[in-house]
């Protein structure tokens, strides 16, 4: 079976494409998103989704979230003694949703369409299919986020070719794309974006507003300062979910059985938010820049993400492009439903007229030269482009360059990938060296020629004209090498860790939930949460669903009491 996959930074999705139809799958809690969180505990006890993040609270050291921000990098994370590999932890959620799909469904899925950011390089987007291998997924195809949203919003069906606008803005990234159609073609025309804005730096400005309006203050300075910033980060959150639909909402958080609390008008946190929302003008005029399109020419604003939510940032958007954007599909979900949309014309869905996609360039791709400036000094390691970024894929593009030097015997063409003129800050991907006959200096010329299909093969073809000599370099990723090899010891590492079976999620949830109660709070409060835990603990011992089913019902009720008057 063939699945569409978010696999996004704050949350992921999994949708099916059935009866003619995306539709989303959700958790065994019962939700349509699943918190990328993942938490381990001493003897490789594992928690994903929801129970991870509750876990935040309370062991910020063991839980991680937003690692597909590191992905592509060699990055490791340690938690409670154990080191895994973004690729690892993305493969974590990915096996969860997969376990899902099989509960909804009575079938494993084996294949996967997984989406990811429009600007990911080759090396990302490698991890990434890793990251499904290690989950046991093969990778069908990846798509760009926003061409998935296109699908989801059904813009894909309209026949015009005016381009439109993707405006994602997640929990931790923020992306933008201006995605036009032809003939049935998707192009993903330019992307840019801001991959460390977004929902989470609206929670840091609420908090930095709240923080010093709340009383007995003090008390915080008794909390490990990891601790501190989850409690306030996660009270945050709240609060900004509820300004989406208020004027006005309560920030408060308990510790050690203080209550701190704080109101917060919206207004307030517009004026806080200001410079966030400024940052989101960038991102726009540098994806309209590259393409050459201007705001007039735009058909739709389409919003993606769950942060796109936030009054504030569709007031911004609304002022920014003159209109109102459009949300008629949920932002959390078309991501996911896009995916299972792609997944449906892969498998042959009925009812799906053929689209084709095609993507552009994510980044730059070019060779270090070096030159001389017109006082004769040589100037080394400058990058020349070859294929600009944004450019549609698949492209073959030459360009000539001139020896240097009198007699020179040979050139050395370095590969990079990036868009710095230094080439040192760009990442190198290969090296070609091809013979030259000895002549005076720039008199044999060399054409470099670039070939970069849709599948993200760079061929790389030097030729000499003169002597007529070739070479060429298939440009494969260091990375790869490796990769077969890389998955195997991944799935060994993640064999040896304990994943609650999904049967056990809603308790596993509860009970984490619970010791973030109980964590926050002293005194009486703390005791009825400590003996409704120990409570469900019996029931959990007796292992009779019925009795687990009520005891797991209770302390729910318990402890949206406890959340209604101090949300932790
Ligand atoms: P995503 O990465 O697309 O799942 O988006 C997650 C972000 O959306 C988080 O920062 C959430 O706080 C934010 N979000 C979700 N729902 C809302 C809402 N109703 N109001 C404000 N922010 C929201």
């Amino acid at each position: 079976m063939l699945v569409g996959i978010d696999l996004g930074t704050t949350n992921s999705a999994v949708a099916l494409w059935k009866d003619g139809a995306p539709q989303l799958v959700p958790n065994a809690l019962g939700k349509e998103l699943t918190p990328s969180a993942v938490s381990l505990a001493k003897g490789g006890q594992a928690w994903v989704g929801q129970a991870a993040l509750d876990r935040m609270a309370t062991h910020p050291a063991d839980t991680v979230t937003s690692f597909k921000r590191m992905i592509g990098t060699a990055t490791t994370v340690t938690l409670a003694g154990t080191t895994l590999t973004p690729e690892d932890l993305s493969a974590m959620v990915l096996r969860s949703l997969a376990d899902d799909v099989e509960a909804a469904t009575g079938e494993r899925p084996t294949q996967a369409v997984i989406t990811v950011p429009a600007y990911f390089n080759e090396r990302q987007r490698r991890a990434t299919r890793r990251a499904g291998e290690i989950a046991g997924l093969e990778v069908k195809r990846l798509i760009n986020e926003p061409t998935a949203a296109a699908l989801a919003f059904g813009l894909t069906d309209r026949g015009d070719r005016e381009p439109f606008l993707v405006f994602d803005l997640g929990g931790g990234t923020f992306d933008v794309s201006i995605v036009e159609m032809f003939d049935g073609i998707v192009e993903v025309r330019a992307s840019a974006g801001d991959n460390r804005l977004g929902g989470d730096d609206f929670d840091a400005a609420l908090v930095k507003l709240v923080e010093p309006l709340l009383d007995n203050r003090t008390v915080l300075d008794t909390l490990p300062a990891d601790r501190r910033r989850a409690l306030l980060n996660l009270a945050a959150e709240r609060t900004r979910r509820a300004l989406s639909t208020a004027e006005e909402a309560e920030f408060s958080i308990v510790v050690e059985g203080e209550p701190l609390t704080a109101r917060v008008s919206s207004d307030a946190f517009e004026e806080a938010a200001a410079s966030l929302v400024k940052r989101l003008r960038d991102p726009v005029i540098r994806a309209l820049r590259d393409c050459h399109i201007d705001v007039k020419s735009l058909s739709d604003i389409v919003l993606v993400g769950g942060a796109t939510r936030m009054p504030v940032v569709r007031k911004a958007l609304t002022r920014m492009f003159g209109r109102f954007p459009n949300a008629t599909v949920h932002p959390d979900h078309a991501v996911a439903l896009g995916a299972a949309i792609q997944a449906g014309l892969l498998s042959g869905g009925a009812g799906l007229e053929e689209i084709r996609i095609t993507d552009v360039a994510p980044f730059t791709l070019g060779v270090g030269t070096a030159t001389r400036d017109a006082h004769g000094r040589f100037h080394d390691d400058i990058f020349a482009p070859i294929i600009e970024r944004n450019t549609p894929v698949p492209v073959s593009r030459m360009e000539r360059f001139q020896t240097l030097a009198d007699n020179q015997r040979q050139v050395t063409f370095a590969i990079y990938q990036g868009e710095a003129r230094d080439v040192k800050k760009n990442v190198k991907l290969g090296e070609l060296t091809v013979p030259v006959p000895p002549r005076p200096a720039g008199e044999v010329a060399v054409d470099v020629r670039f070939t970069y299909d849709t599948s993200g093969l760079l061929d790389v073809d030097v030729s000499v004209p003169v002597s007529g000599t070739t070479r060429n370099l298939v440009i494969v990723d260091e990375e790869d090498r490796r990769t077969q090899k890389d998955v195997a010891e991944s799935r060994k590492r993640l064999e040896k860790l304990k994943v609650h079976p999904r049967d056990e999620a809603e308790n596993v949830a509860m009970l984490a939930r619970a010791e973030r109660a109980y964590e926050g709070f002293t005194g009486t409060a703390r005791d009825i949460i400590g003996q409704a835990l120990t409570e469900f603990q019996g029931a959990l011992e007796k292992q009779d669903p019925r009795i687990i089913a009520d005891a797991r019902e209770g302390l729910g009720r318990l402890l949206d009491e406890i959340d209604a008057h101090s949300p932790l």
